[in-house]
């Protein structure tokens, strides 16, 4: 055989493993078995009925999970259904298992009980990456799946027009091969803030008819471990085999040459990081109390790339403020260094983050310490509790869902504040750390809108984030989110300032790595410029909605100075006041001299008239413009607030076209459809 043949065979056989590997070479190392930070899959084998055979499972709860929210859920589910029905249970990410024994599931394994399917809806209605070949199986490979009784509860968005078009479709798909839902979809709902609320109201509901549908027993729900943590006497942190809060396992001990490239080159994604130096950071707003940080990411030094109108994810730690309070209420501040192992102790759970590693790791890293408490943590805590007063007080207030509202979530309390107020301040060192673990959802990375423009700054990310702080009046602090006020402590530190910030972090991470440095993953994304240079585009963008938007017009300068012929810009931009928060102001004026006549910036200012003026109000304002400028093609672009400026825009757009065409309204709302259904109306909404 020839050279070249044999190293085109060798080539192939390459490929190949690594396809039926489906990656899993690639994220395993020595060290241990974690490759994603929400875990990779502990099955030995993708085959679902060997791998259930083996681990003498009877039950399944796959997830099609983009950001981790999905995992959770599937994971807490199958941990109470195994818990009060004795029935062995295990999890399964969609993208880990082959699905063709699942028709003949009942010959594999006769006393088969349930299969649960957890299913986020992303983009526009779009299943996430997880989830694509299970569509595919079903629509191109499924006959039939008699056999199969299945619950299903889709977690989306009302704000978004296609809410929880995966969880219904997953229904519409699996019934109409003769599988039986039992119960109905559950419908979780992030856009009203009631997702746990949602999960509670259709779990509950759920068991009651699964007992009955299934003849199961129903036992006391118990914590049953999944995970044996460990205190290990020989480790200290300086050990490198100690995970210190590195992203993944490669990061933390790499070995091989090709180990060491890996982090430079990746691919990377939602498992894999790039540790991506911060060049510059500045305060975006003049104003004392609120705050907008322009980061920029230099990426000059590896192969990582992006396209404008793409997602970054920044991947945040806690501050030390949250971290030290959940530290103090588990009684753990002595032991903060301590090193832990974690050991699963079911074949198919995963450790969801590299081992051994130490208590202050785990709470500043890798849990989600510092948003909301949920009412299924509070009842579960309950078999925690360090007495028996703190005990009594748990029911009146988790079993009600008016009551938790009313003394939990109005006042903003995160799981470390809740803890601290059912039992007077009395610490819980009664609570297993196992059980934080595996009831504590996963420190999830952001996304932000890249505010850059590939073709003018290559290798640099833009980011325009608005810092989350407020203090609510129902509340006695501050509240504060992860990411932003992440990055307003690097804007104070790298900028030399002496402000007092409400959280503080932990800015040379493990290490010392996250010196200057965060890790962030690109996620493409389809809200694009139109790919004709000479098609005029309308761009809806208040606050931080206008961070894409810099980029589109920055791509547009570059296009002007590569003698390109560009469309028109008609540019609606939106803050409370022009001299607080018109972010960029002077860069815009910058760009219109460069654009020349091509760019038109229209504001609306909500706090300078009496009668507040939104972009909508101004879109209405030039209903005759921004039709001549659609009667010519134009696309046009929504960017910034999910919840009422999309609406409030749409709505604006159908009153243009009936007062400017002439049309009734529902002839007005078939034109704005179909600008979409042609790709001319984009939304990058959140
Ligand atoms: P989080 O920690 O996620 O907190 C979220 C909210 O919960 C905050 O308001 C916080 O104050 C509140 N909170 C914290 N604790 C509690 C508690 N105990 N009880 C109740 N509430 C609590 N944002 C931008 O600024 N610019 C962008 O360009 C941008 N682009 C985006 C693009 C996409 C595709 C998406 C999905 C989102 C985008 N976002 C953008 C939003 C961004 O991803 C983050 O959601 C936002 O920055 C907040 O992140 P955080 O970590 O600071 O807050």
């Amino acid at each position: 055989m020839e050279v070249l043949d044999l190293s085109v065979l060798l080539a192939i056989l390459v490929a190949l493993v690594a396809y039926i590997s489906k990656g899993k070479l690639w994220a395993m190392d020595g060290n241990d078995t974690y490759a994603s930070p929400y875990g990779a899959s502990g099955f030995e084998t993708s085959d679902l009925v060997e791998t259930m055979k083996k681990t003498g499972k009877k039950a399944i709860v796959f997830y099609g999970s983009q950001t981790g929210t999905a995992e959770d859920y599937a994971l807490k589910f199958a941990k109470e259904f195994q818990s009060k029905f004795k029935i062995p249970t295990m999890t399964a990410d969609l993208a880990d298992v082959s699905f063709e024994n699942l028709q003949n599931i009942r010959d594999e394994i006769p006393d088969f009980k349930l299969a649960a399917f957890f299913m986020a809806t992303y983009g526009e209605g779009e299943p996430t990456d997880n989830a694509i070949e299970f569509f595919d199986y079903l629509d191109n490979e499924c006959d039939e799946l008699p056999d199969l009784k299945y619950v299903c509860f889709g977690l989306g968005n009302s704000t978004y027009e296609f809410y929880n078009a995966i969880g219904k479709k997953t229904v519409e798909q699996l019934n109409s091969k003769g599988a039986s839902l039992i119960g109905e979809l559950g419908l979780g709902d992030d856009g009203k803030g009631t997702m746990d609320e949602d999960y509670l109201e259709w779990k509950d509901k759920l068991f009651d008819l699964i007992k009955d549908q299934l003849h199961l027993e129903e036992q006391a729900v118990k914590y049953e471990p999944s995970i044996a943590v460990v205190e290990n006497e020989k480790l200290t942190t300086s050990s490198p085999l100690v995970s210190l809060g590195e992203p993944n396992s490669h990061y933390l001990n790499p070995k091989t040459d090709e180990e060491v490239k890996l982090l430079k080159t990746g691919p990377f994604d939602h498992t894999h990081p790039y540790l991506a130096p911060i060049q510059n950071t500045k305060e975006l707003f003049n104003s004392e109390t609120r705050h907008c940080i322009h980061a920029e990411f230099d990426l000059s030094n590896t192969n990582l790339k992006y396209s404008t109108g793409d997602h970054v994810a920044i991947w945040p730690s806690n501050s030390n403020e949250k971290v030290e309070k959940f530290l103090a209420i588990l009684g753990l501040t002595e032991k903060k260094d301590k090193v832990i192992d974690l050991k699963s102790l079911d074949p198919t759970t995963h450790l969801p983050f590299p081992t051994p590693t130490t208590y202050d790791t785990v709470l500043r890293h890798y849990l989600e310490i510092s948003g909301p408490v949920s009412r299924q943590f509070v009842k579960s805590a309950r078999q925690f509790c360090p007495d028996s007063e703190t005990e009594a007080k748990i029911p009146a207030i988790a079993d009600d869902k008016d009551i938790f509202h009313k003394n939990v979530t109005e006042k903003y309390l995160n799981i470390a504040d809740c803890l601290e107020v059912l039992s007077s301040g009395v610490k819980w060192d009664t609570i297993p750390f196992s059980f934080i673990i595996e009831s504590v959802a996963k420190l999830q990375p952001r996304y932000y809108s890249i505010s850059s423009s590939s073709s003018m700054e290559k290798q640099t990310v833009h980011v325009t984030a608005v810092v989350e702080q407020e203090k609510p009046s129902t509340s006695d602090h501050y509240v504060t989110g992860v990411a932003t006020n992440l990055l307003l402590d690097i804007k104070k530190h790298q900028n030399k300032e002496e402000s007092k910030l409400i959280d503080n972090f932990d800015l040379e991470g493990p290490r010392g790595k996250f010196h200057n440095k965060l890790p962030i993953h690109i996620r493409r994304s389809t809200f694009k410029l139109p790919s004709n240079p000479a098609t005029p585009i309308i761009l809806v963008g208040p606050g931080t909605g206008a961070a894409p938007f810099r980029g589109f017009i920055r791509e547009k300068i570059k296009q002007v100075e590569n003698g390109v012929n560009i469309g028109e810009i008609l540019f609606f931009f939106g803050c409370r006041k022009s001299t607080e928060d018109f972010i960029y102001k002077e860069e815009w004026v910058e760009y219109a001299k460069k654009l020349d006549n091509k760019f038109k910036m229209i504001t609306a200012f909500s706090r300078e008239t009496e009668k507040k003026v939104y972009v909508q109000d101004k879109l209405l304002e030039n209903a005759a413009k921004v039709v001549e400028l659609l009667d010519k093609g134009a696309f046009f672009y929504v960017c910034g607030d999910a919840a009422n400026m999309a609406r409030a825009v749409q709505l604006a757009l159908v009153k243009i076209y009936q007062e400017q065409k002439k049309v009734t309204e529902d002839i007005a709302m078939t034109m704005g459809k179909q600008l979409r259904v042609n790709n001319r109306y984009q939304e990058d909404v959140w």
